[in-house]
This record gives C-alpha cells, sequence and structure tokens, in this order.
C-alpha cells in the first residue's frame, strides 16, 4: 500500500468514527432532508450498549444532504423547561437552522469532495506532484474559512458555549474529517431540546411518521402506562390536522379469523389470548 493510499484508509476511518454519535438509551433518531421540505424517517439505533446505556446511531454517510436529529423522549415529562414542544416553534427553529448552517453545511461537502474524490482521482491520474500538494492546500484553505463560518453560526444559537466553540473552531482548521462533518453539531444540540411529538408533528408527511403518532394514539387508549397521555397526543393532532380516529383504524389486519393487538397491531395465533408487547392486552377477532 503506498503513502497516498494509507492517508486515504487513516481519513476514511475518522471520517467514519465521526459519523458515530452517542446517544442516551431512550433517544430517538431521525433523518431529515436538507434541501426539499422536513421529510424525515426515524433512524434505527446501530447499537444499543445497555450496560453502559447508551445507545450508537450511525450519521448519514454523505455529509449535509440529509441532517439527524436526536432527541429524548424523558423531556416530554418536563425535565428540560426549554424543550420545544409545538409543531410551529420546531419548524421555524429547523428552518433557521437549515438557513443559517447553510454556507456551512456547502463547505462541509465541498472539503467531503475535496478530500475524497478530487485527490484522489489527481493522484490516480499524474500521481504525486506539486499540484497535489496545492489540492491540499485547497482542502486546508476551505477548513479555514469553514471554521469561521462554524464560529459565526455556534456564536449566534450557543452565545453562552465560548468555550466549546473556541475548542471546535480549532478542531474544523485542523481536522478534515471534523470539518466535514461541521455542521451535525448545530442540529444534534438543538434536537436534544426538542419533544419527540413536535418532531414527528413538523415532519408528519411520510407513512412512517404518521404510523408511529398513530401508535402512540393507540398506547394512549390501552396502556396503563403509555409513552404520552392523550393530552399532549391531542395538542399534536389538532395542530397537524389529523383526526384521531384514523389512528384507531389502521391495524386490522387483512384476513378473517386472525387474532390481532388493537395496539400494536401484531397478528397472533387463534392460542394466544394476550399481546406480549403491550402490557397482556386483550386480543381482538376479526
Ligand atoms: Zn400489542
Amino acid at each position: 500500500m503506498s503513502d497516498a493510499q494509507s492517508i486515504l484508509l487513516i481519513l476514511l476511518f475518522f471520517y467514519f468514527i465521526e459519523c458515530l454519535k452517542w446517544a442516551a438509551l431512550g433517544s430517538v433518531s431521525f433523518t431529515v432532508w436538507a434541501v426539499f421540505k422536513p421529510f424525515a424517517r426515524i433512524q434505527k439505533p446501530t447499537v444499543d450498549f445497555f450496560g453502559a446505556k447508551k445507545r450508537l446511531f450511525l450519521a448519514p454517510i454523505i455529509p449535509a444532504f440529509k441532517l439527524q436529529l436526536i432527541t429524548d423522549k424523558t423531556h416530554e415529562a418536563g425535565h428540560l423547561s426549554s424543550a420545544i414542544k409545538t409543531v410551529s416553534g420546531l419548524r421555524r427553529r429547523l428552518f433557521y437552522l437549515r438557513v443559517r448552517t447553510l454556507p456551512l453545511r456547502t463547505l462541509s461537502v465541498l472539503i467531503f469532495a475535496t478530500y475524497f474524490i478530487f485527490l484522489p482521482a489527481l493522484y490516480l491520474n499524474f500521481g504525486l506532484g506539486s499540484f497535489l500538494y496545492s489540492a491540499v492546500g485547497l482542502g486546508y484553505f476551505l477548513q479555514f474559512v469553514c471554521a469561521i463560518f462554524y464560529f459565526r453560526a455556534h456564536r449566534y444559537f450557543f452565545p453562552e458555549q465560548l468555550g466549546v466553540r473556541i475548542l471546535h473552531t480549532f478542531y474544523n482548521i485542523i481536522l478534515p474529517w471534523h470539518a466535514m462533518r461541521a455542521s451535525d453539531e448545530f442540529f444534534i444540540k438543538s434536537s436534544a431540546q426538542w419533544s419527540e411529538l413536535a418532531i414527528l408533528g413538523a415532519t408528519a408527511s411520510s407513512d412512517q411518521i404518521n404510523h408511529r403518532l398513530a401508535l402512540y394514539w393507540r398506547e394512549a387508549q390501552f396502556l396503563k402506562a403509555p409513552s404520552y397521555s392523550v393530552a399532549t397526543l391531542k395538542q399534536i393532532f389538532d395542530e397537524i390536522n389529523i383526526p384521531v380516529d384514523s389512528a384507531m383504524a389502521l391495524v386490522v389486519p387483512e384476513k378473517e379469523g386472525r387474532t390481532y393487538c388493537p395496539c400494536c397491531g401484531v397478528v397472533y395465533g387463534n392460542a394466544v389470548r394476550h399481546c406480549l408487547d403491550c402490557g397482556k392486552l386483550g386480543l381482538k377477532k376479526t
């Protein structure tokens, strides 16, 4: 393996590490498109470390096109008074974040392309040469500009965190993989203060999100200890104009003569009486 290939491998390794995001065990991660309307998907954790009470998520590998939001469900219990709980408030905050971090995200994509596409292509075609060093110089110039934009955006969104700002500005200047993911911090740190329900409400255009909302509504109807109360859910359903009746109609299986759980919708054999996932809730027949 040549020196250049080794350097590329090291870059890829550190970039991959940068894409791994740790969160509390009760956290939910969403990936949101950066360019179009806030269409989102709920992301499965890569690994759960139950002993360490941590959950690991892999961020979208191409930087800046998809944004990652991570929130902790315990916020619903009012542990954080600053949590954004309304859909309209969250949409506004997400809009500002996307606009304010646009130059930063553009620079991250350019730095990613410089190190992982432009430099390897130059090396493969022309080998080591002075122009290759110039291209590395270009990469570091972009990182420097990225660090300036990072500093400005960070001062706007997290004015009180000067120490973090200075440290990460320095990292962006010297570490290419850090500059490629410079905008992650803004979305992950901000969304830690947002309620899961408000994120679901603000991105309720996809089936997956609608199904999750409907499941929470049914839990509130059937379970003794649901994730959210009826009153909290009603607020979100009203705000996004989804009738709560539609949440109840989603689970009935098409086949006749089957038993199913009216809450989570899992279909069981006829010998089973109670749903194993929903606190021994009685099953229904189609
Ligand atoms: Zn169930």
